[in-house]
């Protein structure tokens, strides 16, 4: 059997909190216990929002708590040809279109459909109204030729057609088989894939990624659940394995009483200044994966 290899990845957009250590502790109690590597992997893709002295603090915070990362952590805003290349292979297939839409054009779109049909256009898991496909079926030469900056969106009848389902990944548990968790990526709609500053979308890089780096086990928050549905898809037309899941629950959403929910979304930074030990949060985690007071 190959070796695990876990992996956290968080984004230096803001300072670590408390969710961010319990899914760092996690990762790192799981490779343990599994005689697994525990990769560190920077997801700094917004070259706008994730700033050096963020990623400093946040390698501080983490050397603070003691999780024994490998060396070298990888960043991905060295990656982008990576990314633009598997993007390339999605493009080559037909299987991604440009879209130059506004947010609000976008927003004005979904609005006339909701007027003409009457009822609520169809939304994405995290809540945001599918596309409306404006773009889908236009000649991506002419909406190039227009000069407007443009996302690259997945066509997901086509990528459906070309990786047909039942699409589906196995979740892990700490012990016993792995439970299978049927996915419907098309609940994502016609998914953004290169977004339109950036060479590539939080989706496309965190697949590739993980298939680059040999991730076997993906432990992370349940903010990202949803979002392996798209994952899954995203891996078979890129050729690449699908690891297991587990997504754990949010600090913020489970914290019993005596851990304020503030405290989910506090920096770490300001736990240590008000003295808190590294075995303090290791503590506050362990409650609230067990749901102790
Ligand atoms: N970078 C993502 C975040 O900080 C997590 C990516 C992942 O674990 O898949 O929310």
């Amino acid at each position: 059997m190959t070796q695990p290899v876990f992996r956290f990845a968080p984004s230096p957009n803001g300072r670590l909190h408390l969710g961010h250590a319990y899914s760092a502790l996690e990762n790192a109690r799981l490779a343990a216990d599994t005689g697994g590597r525990l990769i560190l992997r920077i997801e700094d893709i917004d070259t706008t929002r994730c700033r050096e002295d963020l990623v400093a603090a946040m390698l501080d915070d983490l050397a603070w708590l003691g999780i024994p990362f490998e060396p070298a952590p990888m960043r991905q805003s060295t990656r982008f040809p990576v990314y633009a290349a598997a993007a390339g292979r999605l493009r080559a297939r037909g299987l991604l279109y440009p879209c130059g839409c506004t947010r609000r054009e976008i927003a004005d779109a979904v609005a006339a459909r909701e007027e003409e049909t009457g009822a609520p256009a169809p939304r994405d898991p995290d809540g945001a109204p599918l596309y409306p496909g404006t773009c889908r079926g236009r000649d991506p030469a002419a909406i190039l030729a227009e000069g407007r900056l443009v996302a690259w969106r997945l066509a997901m009848d086509a990528a459906l057609a070309a990786a047909p389902g039942p699409h589906a990944y196995a979740r892990f548990d700490d012990d016993g088989a792995p439970v299978p968790v049927a996915a419907d990526p098309a609940r994502w709609g016609d998914a953004v894939i290169v977004r339109k500053e950036i060479p590539t979308s939080y989706h496309l890089a965190v697949v590739v990624d993980d298939g680059a780096q040999g991730v076997t086990h993906v432990v992370r928050g349940k903010d990202l659940e949803a979002a392996t549905d798209l994952h899954v898809l995203l891996q078979r037309l890129l050729d690449l394995p699908t690891p297991l899941y587990r997504h754990h629950g949010l600090v913020r959403d489970d914290a019993g009483e005596k851990l304020a929910k503030s405290l989910g979304s506090t920096p770490l930074a300001d736990l240590r200044a008000a003295g808190w030990t590294p075995d303090d949060v290791r503590a506050a985690v362990r409650a609230v994966a067990t749901g102790a007071p």
